[in-house]
Parts: C-alpha cells; sequence; structure tokens
C-alpha cells in the first residue's frame, strides 16, 4: 500500500490547523497557483491544492484521511518490529474491512487493494457544543457524515467497475438530522447513521452552574426582604420570570431550593432542582433614612459579628 499523499504538506499547515487556518493557506495557495497567473506548469500544484482542500475543508473526510495517516503509520511501525500481529476491530458490528478498503483504494490508486488484509480502524467522531438551554429542551442538530452505501452503479456486480473499485460499496456524505434528547450530559456520544459518532459538549452559561439534573445559581436578595420575607422575580433558565418566596430572617449564602425547577433526566425525563444561593446587599440608593432605620436596628443588638470562617 502506497503512502497517501500528505495533504498538511501540500497546504503547508501543520496537522492541528484549524479550519480558518486551512481556508485561509488554500486562498493564498489558490492565488499563487492558479493557472491563469503562474501558467501550464502550475495546473498540476494547483489540482493537488484543490484536492488537498477539499479533504482537509471537510471535517468527516478529514477524519477519515486523518484515520488512514494514522493506520498506515501503525502498519509501517508494527511490520518493522518483531511478532507483528494484524488486528481487526468492529466497531458496533460495522464492518470495518471494507470500508478501509475502499479508502485505500482511493489513496493508493488501482491494483494496490489490500481487501484480504485486516486492519485497525475506529469509527469518525464529531463534536458539536449545544447550550444550557438546549440541554433543558433538547434539540436538533444537521450533521452531515460519510456513509458506506451499496454501490450506484454495479451494485456490488462488477468487479471491473469504475466507481467503487469493484468492492460494491462506496463512501457518501449523508445528511442527518440528529435529535439531542433533553437532559444529555456533558461528554455524551450520540450515534449516527451506521458508523458515525456524534460527541456533545455542553457549554457554559453565565448564570447557572449544573450539578447532574440540578442547576445552581446566586440570587441577590435585598436585606429588607431578606430580614421580614417576602417575594422576588427571578427568571429562570428557560421561560417565564418565577416568584420565588424569601423567607423571613434569610441569611447571606442560604440556599433556596425549588423542586422540580432543573433539568430532566436523559433517561427518566424527570427534573432535578433548581438551586439559588442567596447573595444579600442593601437597596441602592442609601438614602438618609435607611440610615436612621439601620442604626435604630443596630441599637437593639449587642451581637456585633466577627466570626472567621475559611472561605468555601
Ligand atoms: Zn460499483
Amino acid at each position: 500500500m502506497a503512502a497517501p499523499k500528505d495533504y498538511y504538506k501540500i497546504l503547508e499547515v501543520s496537522e492541528n490547523a484549524d479550519a480558518a487556518a486551512i481556508k485561509s493557506a488554500y486562498r493564498k495557495l489558490a492565488r499563487k497557483y492558479h493557472p491563469d497567473v503562474s501558467g501550464k506548469a502550475s495546473e498540476g500544484r494547483f489540482k493537488e491544492i484543490n484536492e488537498a482542500y477539499e479533504v482537509l475543508s471537510n471535517p468527516p473526510k478529514r477524519a477519515e484521511y486523518d484515520q488512514l495517516r494514522r493506520n498506515f503509520a501503525n502498519r509501517k511501525a508494527r511490520s518493522q518490529g518483531p511478532g507483528y500481529q494484524r488486528v481487526s476491530h468492529d466497531w458496533d458490528g460495522f464492518n470495518v474491512e471494507d470500508f478501509g478498503s475502499i479508502f485505500e483504494d482511493l489513496f493508493s490508486g488501482p491494483g494496490q487493494s489490500t481487501r484480504t488484509q485486516q486492519r485497525t480502524r475506529s469509527a469518525p467522531e464529531e463534536a458539536v457544543t449545544v447550550t444550557l438551554e438546549q440541554v433543558m429542551t433538547g434539540t436538533t442538530i444537521p450533521l452531515t457524515v460519510s456513509q458506506v452505501k451499496p454501490c450506484p452503479v454495479c451494485h456490488g456486480t462488477d468487479p471491473d467497475c469504475a466507481r467503487c473499485g469493484g468492492l460494491g460499496q462506496v463512501i457518501e456524505p449523508q445528511r442527518f438530522d440528529v435529535k439531542i434528547p433533553p437532559g444529555i450530559e456533558d461528554g455524551a456520544v450520540l450515534r449516527v447513521g451506521e458508523h458515525a459518532r456524534l460527541r456533545v459538549q455542553v457549554a457554559s452559561n453565565p448564570r447557572f452552574s449544573r450539578q447532574h439534573n440540578d442547576l445552581v445559581g446566586r440570587v441577590m436578595v435585598s436585606v429588607p426582604v431578606a430580614a421580614t420575607g417576602g417575594e422576588i422575580s427571578v427568571a429562570p433558565l428557560v421561560g417565564d420570570h418565577i416568584t420565588v418566596k424569601i423567607p423571613a430572617h434569610t441569611n447571606q449564602g442560604k440556599v433556596l431550593r425549588l423542586r422540580g425547577m432543573g433539568l430532566p433526566d436523559r433517561t427518566t425525563g424527570k427534573r432535578g432542582d433548581l438551586l439559588l444561593e442567596v447573595t444579600l446587599r442593601f437597596p441602592e440608593p442609601f438614602v438618609a433614612d435607611d440610615d436612621r432605620l439601620y442604626r435604630e436596628i443596630s441599637a437593639l443588638h449587642q451581637e456585633t459579628g466577627g466570626d472567621i470562617h475559611a472561605p468555601r
């Protein structure tokens, strides 16, 4: 098997280059080597640059290509060592041998198929970031992944078929609407199509942190309301404002638990709690009457505070 072309080298980017870096490298090189600019001699180079960009700018294709390179490097390393043994690895019943062969044929040209050899290959993985609001409600993510499909030309009947190289299968992009269920955990992996996977990351939220299915936030309460008790209006993660009762004599740091106002459990749908930690503040502005009243309250008390605690 021939080594796959080094698309990273062709585009003059590192293997870790992000989409923006790849795009800008491609633009620069395409401008430089465009046959209209630098003549017929650069046509081959221009084609190569376009080919590299087509693969590296498409996440599923790039994942496949990276895997192919790793496989090639592994095989080279292992075949040089003693006691080398090839390993076949199936992912959820997906026949990796067929998939690998198709890509080897794509990259190594005709006549070099190594279909009888076994090889290791892992499923391609995509990643998506969802908001905490989307965790609450669930959402749908459109995603295009490579799928193994029966050859549309020969349907697996022609060993000389040019479209599939006689393998009877081709790899084609397919669009899926991936359902992200409510309550999904950060780092959860969903299966897409026959063999692709989608890793779901949950973005942090400026107002709420997540503890399993509970939502935790800090809420400001004015000192008079905390002293006498009352009601405050708060905006939950999703939906209209809700009224929260503040009991009389609420201290700084008290946690108010609103049952069933948290995130839904992914399996049972049962919602966790909303935990609001009270932060006390004086009402603004501080007027002369406030001063007088607080002095009166102060005069009623011997307690001056002064206990020290390590910060949490
Ligand atoms: Zn075919």
